[in-house]
C-alpha cells in the first residue's frame, strides 16, 4: 500500500512538472491528490511523510525524462493534461500560478449557501482545478453571535452538491489559540495596542483623525492589558486589540480598525471562550500560515484587503495575490441570510430551501442541476465590473441539462370541467419524450368528460385536445368533436392544448417563488417523485412529494 501511494504521489507530482516545466510545491501535489482521491484524505500523513522524496526523485530527471516516466507510468494523466490545457482558456490566467496554488473557500456559518457562495466557491474551485493545488475550506466562526449551528452541516452538503474539490477543511474555532498567539506578538512589535475606549469615543476621535490615549502606551502595558483581556479583568466591551494604521488615513474604516475583542456569550456551539478575533485579524493570519497564494474575493472586500495588508506588513509576510470580483446583485428571491432565519422561526417560509429563497439547496429542490450553476458562474467570471445575476441564463443553461431526462405529462391548471358530445371513444397516446418512441406512452382514455385549463377558455371556440381531436366550446360546460384535421386548427388559429379526464388525475400543487399554482396532473406523475419531469406547456418542475394523493411539485423554470 505504501508503494501504492509512492506511485500516485510521483504521478501527480511528474504530471505537475511536466506541465509546467517545474517541480511542484508539496502542498500542490497533495492538494491535488486529495481532490481527486477522497479516500486518500484520511491517510495525508503518510502521503506528507513521503512527498519530499518522491519530488527530489522528480528533481533529479530532466524535462524528457520526466515525460518518458509519466507516459510510462499513467498515461492516461498525459492524455488529462492535455484535456485541460484545452478547456482552461475560459478565465483569464492567474500570475504566479504556473506551479500550483493554494486557494480557500471561508465562508461564516451562519445558514446554507447561496448563489453568492456559489460564486466564490465556483471560482476559487475553477483555478485550483486548473492549476493543481490545494484548496482549503475554511470556516470563519469567530463570531459567536452569528453562528448558526445547523449551518455547518448545511454549507458542507451544499458544497458537496456543487461539486466543489476541497482538500482540507479548517474551523477557525479551533485555531483561538493561534490568533491569541499572534495578537500577543503583533502587540511585542508595536503593531497593535489595546484600547479601552469607548466605542462611542473612539469613534469621534478616529473621525476627528485623533488618537486616542491608548495609542501611546508602552508594549509592557499593552501586553499586560492583553493578558487581562484573556484572564477575564476586562468584559465585553470595556478592551479591544487594535492594529495601528495611520489615524489620519484618508477611509476612516481603515484607521486603527479592531483585530480582536471580548464577547461574554457561552453561545458557541464549539467553544467555550470569550476573546474571539475579528474578521481582519484571523482572516489575514490564517491567509498567511495555511499559505495562500490566491485569494478571490467580492468586491465589498476591498477595504478588508487594504486592512489585512497591514497585518501582513507588521510580520513582514507576502501576501496573497487578490482578486476582487464586481457585486453581483440578484433579484427575485430573498438572499439576507438575516431575513431567511427571521422568516424560518416565524413561520413565512417552510425551512432552508423553501423555493422563495435564493439558496443553493431551495435551487437544488426546484430540480436545478449544480453543472448549470457551475457553468453561469464561470461564465460570469471574475470581472470587477457589477452586473446583475440573469436567471434566463442559469434556467437555458439547465433546460439543456435536463430536457432529455424529462418525461413529459399534462398538467391541468385551475381546470374547468367540459362535457364533449359526440366524441368517438378514443385513447390518447401521448409520448413521454416528443420524437422518442423507445421512451413510450402515455395511456389517457377519452370518455365523454374532460377538465381543461380555465385560461384556454376565453376567446378560444376550436380547440384541440393535445393527441387526441378538436372540439368546439359551446358553453360554460359543453363541447362537441370537432372532427380530427389539424390543418383546421391550424387555418382557425386554436391552441393545441393539455387535457384530461377527471376520472384519471391526481390533485396536484406547484409551488413557485411567485405562490402557489393548483390543478390536476396525470396518475402518472406520482412515480416521479425526485424527478425534474416537463408539464407540456408549462414548463419543467421536480415533483418533490406525493401525501394523502396529492402531488407537490417545484417549479423549475418554463
Ligand atoms: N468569511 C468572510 C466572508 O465570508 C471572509 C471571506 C474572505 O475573506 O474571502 O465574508
Amino acid at each position: 500500500m505504501g508503494d501504492e501511494i509512492r506511485t500516485i504521489l510521483e504521478q501527480y507530482a511528474l504530471q505537475n512538472a511536466v506541465k509546467h516545466q517545474d517541480v511542484p510545491r508539496a502542498g500542490a501535489v497533495i492538494g491535488a491528490i486529495l481532490g481527486k482521491h477522497a479516500e486518500l484524505r484520511s491517510r495525508a500523513k503518510e502521503l506528507n511523510a513521503i512527498i519530499g522524496s518522491v519530488l527530489a526523485g522528480v528533481e533529479a530527471l530532466t524535462h524528457e525524462e520526466r515525460e518518458a516516466r509519466l507516459a510510462e507510468i499513467a498515461p492516461d494523466l498525459i492524455a488529462s493534461m492535455h484535456e485541460k490545457r484545452e478547456k482552461s482558456s475560459d478565465l483569464p490566467p492567474l500570475p504566479d500560478a504556473e506551479g500550483g496554488v493554494v486557494m480557500r473557500f471561508a465562508p461564516n456559518p451562519s445558514g446554507p449557501l447561496h448563489l453568492g457562495h456559489a460564486r466564490a466557491s465556483i471560482l476559487n474551485d475553477y483555478y485550483v482545478r486548473r492549476y493543481g493545488g490545494s484548496y482549503i475550506y475554511r470556516i470563519e466562526d469567530t463570531d459567536p453571535k452569528r453562528v448558526v449551528p445547523e449551518a455547518y452541516e448545511m454549507v458542507r452538503e451544499d458544497l458537496e452538491w456543487l461539486g466543489i474539490a476541497i482538500s482540507d477543511i479548517v474551523y477557525q474555532s479551533d485555531r483561538l489559540g493561534i490568533y491569541y498567539e499572534y495578537a500577543r506578538r503583533i502587540i511585542g512589535i508595536g503593531g497593535a495596542y489595546v484600547c479601552t475606549c469607548e466605542a462611542e469615543r473612539f469613534r469621534e476621535l478616529k473621525l476627528a483623525k485623533k488618537a486616542c490615549p491608548c495609542r501611546d502606551l508602552t508594549v509592557e502595558e499593552n501586553l499586560l492589558r492583553w493578558e487581562q483581556m484573556l484572564d477575564g479583568t476586562f468584559i465585553e466591551g470595556e478592551a479591544t486589540v487594535r492594529i495601528r494604521t495611520e489615524i489620519d488615513h484618508p477611509d476612516p474604516a481603515i484607521r486603527d480598525f479592531s483585530a480582536m475583542r471580548i464577547v461574554n456569550t457561552t453561545l458557541h456551539p464549539r467553544v467555550d471562550a470569550t476573546v474571539y478575533p475579528l474578521m481582519n485579524f484571523s482572516v489575514a493570519i490564517d491567509d498567511h500560515l495555511l499559505g495562500m497564494t490566491h485569494v478571490i474575493r467580492g468586491k465589498d472586500h476591498i477595504a478588508n484587503t487594504r486592512r489585512q495588508k497591514y497585518i501582513f506588513d507588521y510580520f513582514g509576510w507576502k501576501p496573497p495575490h487578490y482578486l476582487h470580483y464586481g457585486r453581483m446583485s440578484i433579484e427575485g428571491l430573498v438572499l439576507s441570510t438575516s431575513s431567511m432565519h427571521q422568516g424560518i422561526a416565524d413561520g413565512t417560509f417552510t425551512g432552508w430551501d423553501d423555493i422563495r429563497l435564493g439558496t443553493l439547496r431551495a435551487m437544488a429542490r426546484r430540480g436545478i442541476r449544480p453543472e448549470a450553476v457551475r457553468a453561469a458562474v464561470i461564465e460570469i467570471g471574475c470581472g470587477g465590473t457589477d452586473i446583475s445575476f440573469s436567471w434566463d441564463n442559469l434556467f437555458a443553461k439547465n433546460r439543456e441539462l435536463i430536457d432529455k431526462g424529462s418525461d413529459r405529462y399534462f398538467f391541468v391548471q385551475d381546470p374547468v370541467h367540459l362535457t364533449v358530445k359526440d366524441g368517438p371513444e378514443q385513447t390518447a397516446h401521448a409520448p413521454l419524450y416528443p420524437g422518442d418512441e423507445e421512451r413510450g406512452y402515455r395511456t389517457i382514455t377519452f370518455n365523454g368528460e374532460i377538465l381543461i385549463p380555465g385560461k384556454e377558455m376565453e376567446g378560444n371556440d376550436l380547440i384541440r385536445l393535445k393527441d387526441l381531436f378538436n372540439i368546439r366550446v359551446t358553453g360554460e360546460n359543453t363541447a362537441v368533436y370537432a372532427g380530427d384535421s389539424l390543418t383546421e386548427i391550424r387555418a382557425a388559429k386554436g391552441p393545441i392544448i393539455q387535457w384530461l379526464p377527471p376520472d384519471q388525475t391526481v390533485p396536484c400543487r406547484i409551488l413557485t417563488p411567485e405562490g402557489i399554482i393548483s390543478g390536476v396532473c396525470e396518475a402518472g406523475v406520482a412515480g416521479c417523485v425526485g424527478e425534474t419531469i416537463q408539464f407540456e406547456r408549462f414548463g419543467f418542475v421536480r415533483i418533490d412529494a406525493v401525501a394523502d394523493g396529492c402531488v407537490t411539485a417545484y417549479f423549475t423554470h418554463r
